[in-house]
């Protein structure tokens, strides 16, 4: 049965913690982005404080094997310093039995990189590529066999299991999932799991309405899991970014050298049916900002949406377009922001993502709506403008909050739940 992390015994017990600190080094091996470090702090507090000790583990990139170059020891002066606690660490995570039996309270022991195995992911790795699916499957059938004792090794290292990686939330691997099941009785999320399953839920199933998502973003193709399954739960839903030059092709608009999916046209043909269908409400934006080259340098001008000039390309949310969408905005009670509504990373075109940021810091302050940032790009936006402190939530996981968006039970969440 799940427990809380809150109301759990931590006095002399081994907590076995799955952390996300898969963070950006730079050619040094320093730390250029901390963040993900410093919001598991407050988990790993709790356990000192409660009397525990530490097992941290986690994934640093995507080595293929042993590789110095993703090496947890890397940022061991990092945890040291956001956490106040001296390191132990454990250069292989399969051989760190002895050093956490030795553990006592208060002390940490950092595991090495768990993708040094194959085991965590439970692929095999090192295959040609023209191999038979034959010799593929037997490979699978070997990892998938050492994967049972690579858990079970892990598990026997504590005496609790904390998931707190909400980054690999929606990876079924042996950290993240299939180790939950050695500790029935003692498994717990930590306080970022806690907080973003919380946010989820307040914009999927306990919404307060109205309720409006911003989908935005380069591809339908991309984000239609998410647009579909929203229908259920909004309002409102505003479209922006490089995905609505589909959509205005699809209704036969003129849109330039604009981003379009063709393939995907009778998609959005779909999507705008199903809307009215089901209700939901569609802004997409009547004017957009054009340029004549995808360059910051870029000639630009604003334009009717389905009026773009041959050679031009949409590549912002008009001012008009905002003020219509402000309207919106702040007449919601929930509000879900997922993509860009412009090519954000040119100053010259994130005015519009700048201004939805903005706007929702205000629904957020003003009126007490429930915001939250989640997945993809947009994340990065309300970080790099300064807005994130400012809206209800931030999400911290890219691809688990997309699939916790499109409606599917995230493994690593599942295997604390059941
Ligand atoms: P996503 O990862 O799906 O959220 O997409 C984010 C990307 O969409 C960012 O890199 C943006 O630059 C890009 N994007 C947003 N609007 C446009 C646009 N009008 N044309 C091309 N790319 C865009």
């Amino acid at each position: 049965m799940q427990k809380s992390i809150d109301s759990y015994n931590f006095a002399g017990k081994r907590a076995i913690v799955r952390v996300d600190f898969n963070v950006p080094l730079d050619a040094d091996f320093k730390v250029t982005d901390d963040t993900r470090i410093r919001a598991a702090v407050p988990t790993l507090k709790k356990v000192l404080a409660g009397g525990g000790s530490l097992i941290l583990m986690s994934h640093l990139g995507r080595p293929k094997g042993v590789a110095d170059k993703y090496s947890l020891k890397h940022i061991i002066y990092k945890i040291e310093e956001l956490l106040g606690e001296k390191i132990v660490f454990a250069d292989d995570c399969m051989k760190a039995g002895a050093q956490a039996a030795a553990l006592k309270p208060g002390q940490v022991l950092l595991l090495e990189n768990l993708r040094f195995y194959a085991e965590e992911e439970g692929k095999p790795r090192g295959l040609a590529d023209d191999v038979s699916d034959e010799v593929k499957k037997a490979a699978k059938a070997e990892v998938k066999a050492s994967q049972k004792e690579f858990v079970k090794t892990l598990a026997s290292y504590a005496d609790c299991y904390i998931n707190d990686a909400f980054g690999t939330a929606h990876r079924a691997h042996a950290s993240t999932a299939l180790i939950a099941k050695y500790f029935p009785e003692d498994k717990m999320f930590g306080y970022i799991m806690e907080g973003e399953i919380k946010a989820i839920d307040s914009v999927l199933n306990n919404s307060r309405k109205p309720v409006t998502a911003i989908i935005g973003g380069a591809k339908v193709s991309s984000k239609i899991g998410i647009i579909e399954n929203l229908f259920s739960k909004v309002d409102n839903m505003i479209i922006g970014g490089g995905m609505v030059y589909t959509f205005v092709k699809a209704q036969g608009g003129k849109i330039g050298t604009s981003l379009c999916e063709d393939d995907q046209i009778e998609v959005a043909k779909e999507i705008m049916a199903k809307a009215a269908e089901k209700g939901v409400k569609l802004y997409m934006g009547s004017e957009v900002v054009i340029a004549d080259k995808f360059a910051e340098d870029a000639q630009s001008k604003v334009c009717k949406v389905n009026d773009i000039p041959d050679g031009w390309m949409g590549m912002d949310a008009a001012p008009s377009s905002v003020k219509e969408w402000e309207g919106v905005l702040m007449a919601s009670k929930t509000i879900l922001w997922n993509g860009p509504v412009g090519v954000f990373e040119m100053e010259k075109f994130a005015k519009g993502t700048k201004a939805i940021a903005e706007i929702l810091a205000k629904a957020t302050q003003q009126n007490g709506a429930f915001t939250l940032v989640g997945g993809g790009d947009s994340v990065a936006a309300v970080n790099q403008m300064g807005y994130a402190s400012k809206v209800s939530y931030v999400s911290t996981g890219g691809g688990a909050m997309l699939e916790a968006l499109e409606g599917k039970e995230l493994p690593g969440i599942a295997a604390i739940k059941e």
